[in-house]
């Protein structure tokens, strides 16, 4: 069957806004071409994915999800198209081309704040406005965009307690109307048939193999599910969201990352939700409520590293954000870090959580914080390398979170850790998995030990039960690493 295309006038290039519900692509979309139709696009680029540590846990996440919304999209009679090519610098001729073959005149798309997709959207918007074609850009990964919160003397906050002030001020002076939100009055609505058939949603990338392990499986739900599991996050666990957070073995955080990071769900939503959920008529009270300003705090972070990539596009490129720590001579000891990637240092709080990065694909932010000091302090060992292996495995890897994350440990980024403020992982194990809940789980070697023994076995014991003695010893190492911190000029 041929298409027999009707008249279309624009498209929505889905990005990091994967989603149907609360899409304002489509529609501000159908708002300004109510008499035309509407077709929305996907673009594949391996090639750049590889480059930027995209994991194959996200990719299949992607492609899970694209599923579910061509599905939706169709019922509306939207298609949705797949521009597979290899990397982005293709993009600008595809899109062009594209947009002759279905007479597209407007594309909306939302922002992304990395380097690369500046760049991106930079040279599609220079060579479409040859060619009388428009894209909108919105901005929809953060609540405020990375230009909308600055000093009052116009410069950029680098430390985060003051921006964060200043992001809640300018949301105490948004509209209510624009906080709390009825979906059904954003809901896409149907349209006339197109005459242009949706692509299939391949079940796999070439270079993305995912092991099609019934873990992965579990994080793909329908909009409507994720938004009922939030409400039970709400529900249940919000409360107390600041004295359960840090305990991996709670299971007590919300779990949202992986879909903010591809946007089956934004930050818009999820405030709307929490004013709507815990009844607060304005965000005053929101605040107010018990565990809903320490989680607002974490989305507050979010925008807070987007703003940094937007600002500092160093960081986009492999450099810190504090160029002092260029004189920094990481170790480059494949062994050490080897077995830092495999959960084989012998410090069981390090391994199982490596071990659970690796069979998951996801790991609590405290053991996130926990075994990327390890990697940079302890083993001095480029943040970077870490910075990648985690984005080649986490199935919410994020650029600006990540990255940010990663200089906060290493004392790289802005308002990151102080230099001498290193984690102790028998510390850190004994106050956030005291009873070894979490180490039983990924270390099964270990499971027979008692709470007090599990977090540093003797040596006997470790022989006795295959386990490795430690790979360096924690005290020299931190000794060390502060030397050398103070060494440099910052
Ligand atoms: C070294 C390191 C690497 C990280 N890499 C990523 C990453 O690739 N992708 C990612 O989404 N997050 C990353 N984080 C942040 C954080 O660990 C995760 O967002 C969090 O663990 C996700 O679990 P959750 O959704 O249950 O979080 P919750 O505790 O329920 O928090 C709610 C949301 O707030 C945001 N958030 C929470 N903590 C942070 C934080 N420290 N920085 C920025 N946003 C935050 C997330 O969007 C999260 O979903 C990293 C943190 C560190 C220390």
């Amino acid at each position: 069957m041929t298409e027999k295309i009707k008249k279309i006038t624009h498209c929505v290039w889905l990005r990091e806004d994967l989603r149907v519900q609360d899409q304002e692509g489509f529609k501000q979309a159908q708002e300004n071409h109510p008499d035309q139709s509407c077709i929305a696009l996907y673009i594949f680029t391996p090639e750049t994915w590889v480059l930027h540590d995209r994991s194959p846990q996200q990719i299949y996440f992607i492609l899970e999800n694209l599923k579910l919304i061509s599905k939706k999209l169709e019922n509306l009679n939207i298609p949705l198209k797949i521009l597979n090519i290899k990397k982005y610098q293709q993009i600008p001729e595809a899109l062009l081309k594209f947009c002759q073959t279905y007479q597209i005149q407007n594309i909306y798309a939302a922002r992304n704040y990395g380097l690369d997709e500046l760049n991106r959207d930079k040279h599609c918007d220079e060579l479409l406005k040859n060619f009388n074609i428009k894209i909108n850009f919105r901005n929809d990964f953060v609540f405020f965009p990375p230009h909308k919160i600055l000093k009052p003397d116009g410069q950029i906050y680098k430390i985060f307690t003051a921006y964060k002030k200043a992001w809640i001020q300018k949301i105490l002076g948004t509209p209510t109307e624009l906080l709390i939100f009825n979906s059904s009055a954003h809901a896409v609505k149907p349209q006339a048939e197109t005459g242009i058939f949706s692509d299939p949603i391949p079940s796999n990338i070439s270079g993305f193999s995912c092991p099609q392990n019934q873990i992965y499986k579990n994080w793909v739900l329908s909009e409507e599910d994720l938004k009922n599991k939030f409400k039970n996050f709400i529900k249940y666990d919000l409360d107390d969201y600041s004295k359960n957070r840090d305990f991996p073995a709670l299971n007590k955080n919300s779990r949202l990352s992986p879909y903010l990071a591809i946007g089956i769900i934004n930050i818009r939503q999820i405030l709307s939700l929490l004013m709507q959920e815990k009844s607060c008529g304005n965000f005053l009270d929101l605040l107010a409520q018990e565990g809903a300003e320490i989680f607002i705090n974490e989305l507050i972070w979010r925008d807070f590293y987007q703003m940094i990539l937007f600002n500092f596009p160093r960081v986009s490129k492999h450099q810190p954000y504090l160029l002092a720590t260029n004189q920094i001579h990481w170790s480059s000891d494949q062994n050490l870090f080897q077995s830092w990637c495999e959960g084989k240092t012998g410090f069981p709080i390090i391994d199982a959580s490596m071990r659970c990065l690796n069979q998951t694909g996801f790991l609590h932010n405290r053991l996130r914080m926990i075994v990327a000091m390890f990697l940079s302090k302890i083993l001095w060992i480029d943040w970077r390398w870490g910075e990648a292996y985690f984005m080649k495995n986490l199935i919410d890897g994020e650029l600006g979170a990540n990255n940010g994350g990663w200089q906060w440990c290493a004392s790289t980024g802005t308002d990151s850790a102080p230099y001498f403020r290193i984690f102790s992982p028998l510390l850190q194990s004994q106050k956030f998995d005291p009873e070894g809940i979490f180490i039983r789980e990924y270390l099964p070697e270990l499971k027979n030990l008692d709470s007090k023994k599990i977090h540093d076995p003797d040596l006997d014991t470790r022989k006795k039960l295959g386990y490795p003695s430690p790979i360096v010893n924690y005290a020299v190492q931190r000794k060390w690493a502060i030397e050398s911190f103070k060494k440099i000029k910052i």
